[in-house]
């Protein structure tokens, strides 16, 4: 009632007998019904209490933001978060974490990320080849070949799976499967080698 009070709905309450058949709860009861309907019917009153579960709805959704990040990191790991993430991130340092947070959640220091919020001009790499995505960067952008080695000597039938380099279960990944930590290391190595995502420029 507070809430609906804070965005200038007006609300009063009134008790009455419960099985009694009074015109105010007769009242009550048609506006209840009428809030139900499609919005041609409804009057002012009802708009407006309308206008707050709609509020009620945006202030649900301005947590999108991290919905998407959840929906980028479920592309490539179908594990929930919990004894997996713990192990991934337990064994690094807090300049590790961060990186591997960056390439776990997209919200990176990339420009395909800067530039989806309006932090950089351009979504394209400097090497001019593509937009300068996680995989972009991690997998085959030219700049960095030179670091990719030991990434690569982690896995032959792995190469390029976000998956497989971020520690998150493949769809495909059978039920036992396990985060390969020895991966994951090597690709924070690899990161941290290029300087392309470093955070602490001092
Ligand atoms: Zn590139």
């Amino acid at each position: 009632m507070y809430k609906l009070q804070q965005t200038r709905n007006q609300v009063f309450a009134i008790w009455t007998p419960a099985n009694e058949q009074i015109p105010l709860k007769q009242k009550a009861k048609a506006m209840a019904r009428q809030a139900v309907q499609p919005p041609t019917k409804l009057k002012d009153q009802t708009l407006r209490a309308k206008a707050t579960v709609l509020c009620l709805a945006k202030q649900k959704h301005q947590r999108k933001p991290i919905q998407k990040v959840g929906e980028y990191t479920r592309k490539f790991d179908t594990a929930l978060p919990g004894k997996h993430t713990r192990l991934l991130y337990n064994g690094f340092k807090r300049t590790e974490a961060n990186i591997l947070v960056q390439l776990r959640t997209g919200m990176s220091r990339l420009n395909g990320y800067l530039y989806h919020i309006n932090a950089a001009d351009t979504d394209l790499c400097s090497c001019g080849q593509a937009k300068e995505t996680v995989e972009h960067f991690l997998f085959r952008c030219t700049r960095w070949d030179q670091y990719r080695e030991t990434m690569l000597q982690h896995t032959t039938t792995k190469k390029g799976s976000l998956s497989y380099f971020l520690g998150g279960k493949a769809a495909s990944d059978p039920l036992s499967w396990k985060p390969s930590l020895a991966a994951v290391r090597a690709t924070v190595q690899y990161a941290i080698a290029t300087g392309r995502l470093a955070f602490d420029t001092t």
